[in-house]
């Protein structure tokens, strides 16, 4: 059970994560949508990036804010309807700015050990289930120039590395669970369709 001070820490954390994500809202150039499951675009794997200018750096700029805005540390192309291989990641959710990741046609090179933890995604929201997930992962990818470059990620920075990896090849968090647990949650969204709650 979580101390006085761990709740009071979780609680500020929310609120200043919202407030960050409100005033995104408000300067943002351009927000993009998240779209949801069962949308086709999140079962596809996204077209490798070939052309390096100021448009793919303005996109990246508005994934970050779609992210910032949707108050998630990730998010892939894909998840706003561009089938590409671009990913953003910030685990510090606009605290620290060297946490910023930006991945073009990333590849996990390496990975080692294991890690049981809890995930959640912009695209099932609400939907929470433990992942196995490799502890650490070395990836390599291009940045928005085309340069290659070499992220290593362990924790909570691994896992988002694998989830959003996954997700440029139409994979998601929930394809990792036992085929009665994914059932069961793919029969929950139905519900929640049919209510008009999702
Ligand atoms: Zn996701």
């Amino acid at each position: 059970m979580p101390t006085e001070t761990q709740t009071d820490t979780a609680e500020a954390k929310r609120a200043a994560r919202k407030a960050t994500s409100e005033a995104v809202r408000k300067s943002a150039k351009k927000l993009h949508e998240v779209v949801k499951y069962p949308d086709p675009i999140l079962m596809k794997k996204g077209e490798l990036v070939t052309e390096f200018n100021d448009e793919l750096a303005q996109f990246v700029e508005e994934m970050f804010d779609s992210m910032y805005a949707a108050q998630g540390i990730g998010l892939a192309a894909p998840q706003i309807a561009v089938s590409k291989q671009i990913t953003v990641i910030d685990i510090s959710f606009n605290e620290r700015p060297e946490d910023k990741l930006v991945l073009i046609n990333p590849v996990i090179l390496e990975r080692e050990g294991t890690l049981y933890e809890e995930e959640g995604c912009l695209s099932l929201p609400d939907i929470n289930e433990k992942v196995k997930r490799a502890g650490w992962v070395k990836v390599r990818a291009q940045d928005v120039k085309g340069e290659f470059f070499e992220v290593e990620g362990e924790e909570l920075l691994a896992r988002a590395l694998q989830h959003e990896i996954d997700h440029l090849h139409g994979v998601l968090f929930i394809d990792h669970l036992s085929r009665l647990k994914r059932d069961l949650i793919i029969r929950r969204i139905k519900k929640l369709q049919r209510n008009g709650d999702w």
